[in-house]
């Protein structure tokens, strides 16, 4: 085995100095919020953290802001978010660097999730002049009938550690096209790539001379985010993170009749089919199930088998499991990084280990690696563990990378298994049948948001909606029509005809 050198933490404090200095990012020491990194998990930066009382303040900055923001033609507002995407093309090296020293997220994946972030932002300069209304047809002579889509007022983003920043874009880029403002609670585990991304945005407000607080962040603990999450100035909440924090967060805004999208956790399916192609599944399942360290919402957890290739399936699985190379992010051969924290892999023991107590059989990984080296890093093997039946631990989302193994014989057992879960996220078949395929993405077959076909549960792109049913929370964002989210709708008559006629020809005199 190769040696693996992993970066101190004054290495990788450097780098994150001289990245943020290239990003005009100005640190404010102080207490409250630490910036940690994965890699090593010692600690950068101890950073100022929003003081409670700042929070109405804020809001209450971003409401007036609101107040001309929505006036401005959406087409004016779509050069804002244009500004936004040019400097985000111009730093991607810089932010992706920042993602992979605060998330642990390998390079490629890290640059992946700028792009995606460069890529709303051309989605929402183009939505900036197609924000559709319609026309309906009246039934009374003389009048015209139509719906109109108005800005909604602040949007308040809670997002999550592991998108650090695209989950921050696609929110932020759909709502000020749409002519909404937006304070952002994020992750308190993220605390840089943060302030780099609201830097982005303050130099394309300067720029383009929008008002200052069409953004605000809110740099501090999930204490902060309960105070936007209750204040009634924010039209609408949209939260992304685990199904407890949005059981939390939903019945709180819904208290005080305020809107809420909430994108929550996952635990995500794959079928693979005799008549598959087990080359392109078996390489999809490892990406989908080991990727990012299994620290995805799309995340591959459970793999549901025919029972006359669960041997094939198994053995390539394992072999591939076997040499994954693990370790440090930066390094261009490593394909699986650390884990965020000693919760997380104690988290991952647990389950493990509640999965053993239950019935199933650890077929690889489990391991902790460079515990030596690093032993306040969290560096892991990638476990596949087989599975009889979908009780106890298997239906629930661990935030680490074990992938639950199970078989089918009949397609119907399959979907059944793939529903059979208390989250909706993401799913795939992996099947040349097109009667399988087709039957998967039917209304009677996967009850997923995202349902795919020979491709794996992660990697989403963002021209379509994101989001999931059930424990996942429903919610929609990123593209297709997930904008009409961020707006409210204005139903409005109009009659030209010079006499008063009442619908389904009511009278009244
Ligand atoms: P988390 O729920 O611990 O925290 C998410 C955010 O919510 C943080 O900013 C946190 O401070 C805030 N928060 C927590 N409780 C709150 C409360 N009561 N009121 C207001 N804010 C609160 O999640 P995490 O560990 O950062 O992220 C991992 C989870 O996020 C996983 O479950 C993953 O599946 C989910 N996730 C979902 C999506 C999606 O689009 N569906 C995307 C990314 C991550």
């Amino acid at each position: 085995m190769t040696t693996i050198v992993l970066p101190s933490t004054d290495d990788l404090r450097k780098v994150a100095i001289d990245v943020l200095a290239r990003m005009d990012v100005q640190l404010e020491e102080g207490g409250g919020v630490q910036a940690r990194t994965p890699i090593t998990g010692g600690r950068l930066f101890d950073l100022a953290a929003t003081a409670p009382a700042a929070v109405d303040d804020t809001v209450q900055a971003a409401h007036e802001a609101f107040l001309s923001w929505r006036t401005v033609p959406a087409p004016r507002r779509g050069e804002l978010v244009r500004r936004l995407g040019e400097l985000l093309r111009v730093h991607k090296g810089d932010l992706a660097e920042l993602i992979t020293i605060e998330t642990g997220k390998i390079r490629s994946e890290a640059l992946g999730e700028v792009q995606e972030m460069i890529d709303i932002c051309d989605f929402a300069v183009g939505l900036s002049r197609q924000l559709y209304g319609r026309t309906i047809a009246s039934e009374r002579p003389g009048h015209r009938l139509s719906e109109t889509w108005h800005p909604l007022g602040v949007v308040g983003v809670i997002s999550a550690f592991n998108f650090p920043a695209a989950v921050w874009s696609w929110n932020v880029a759909v709502a000020l096209v749409c002519g909404d403002t937006v304070v952002w609670k994020p992750s308190e585990l993220t605390p840089l790539t943060s302030l780099a991304c609201d830097r982005l945005l303050a130099r394309a407000i300067e720029e383009t001379g929008a008002p200052r607080d069409v953004h605000r962040l809110l740099l501090a603990g999930r204490a902060i985010g309960e105070r936007l999450v209750d204040d009634r100035r924010v039209a609408l909440v949209s939260a992304t993170g685990s199904v407890r924090m949005g059981r939390e967060v939903g019945p709180r805004v819904a208290a005080r009749f305020g809107r809420s999208l909430l994108e929550l956790g996952g635990n995500n399916a794959a079928i693979v089919a005799p008549s598959a192609d087990l080359d392109l599944a078996v390489s999809a399942v490892v990406f989908a199930a080991a990727g990012t360290a299994g620290q995805r919402c799309t995340t591959l957890r459970r793999l549901i088998v025919h029972t006359d290739v669960v041997d094939s399936v198994m053995q390539r699985l394992v072999a591939t499991f076997r040499t994954l190379p693990i370790g440090d992010p930066f390094d261009a051969g490593t394909l699986v990084g650390p884990l965020i924290s000693r919760q997380a892999y104690q988290t991952m023991r647990d389950a493990l280990e509640t999965a053993r107590s239950e019935g199933g059989e650890i077929l690889v990984g489990g391991g902790r690696r460079l515990a030596d080296e690093a032993p306040d890093a969290f560096y892991v093997e990638p476990a596949i563990v087989g599975v009889s039946g979908q009780s106890g631990i298997v239906r629930e989302e661990t935030f680490a990378p074990i992938l639950y193994l199970q078989t089918y014989r009949t397609f119907e057992e399959a979907i059944a298994l793939n529903n059979d879960v208390p989250q909706g996220l993401s799913s795939s078949v992996f099947t040349r049948d097109v009667q399988e395929a087709e039957r998967f993405t039917a209304a009677d077959g996967s009850d997923c948001g995202i349902v795919n076909v020979n491709v794996g549960t992660s990697g989403a792109e963002i021209g379509g909606a994101f989001g999931g049913e059930k424990e996942t929370g429903g919610g929609r964002e990123s593209g297709s029509d997930s904008w009409r989210a961020y707006m409210r709708r204005a139903t409005s008559t109009v009659n030209y005809s010079g006499h008063l006629t009442l619908a389904q020809d009511v009278t009244f005199s």
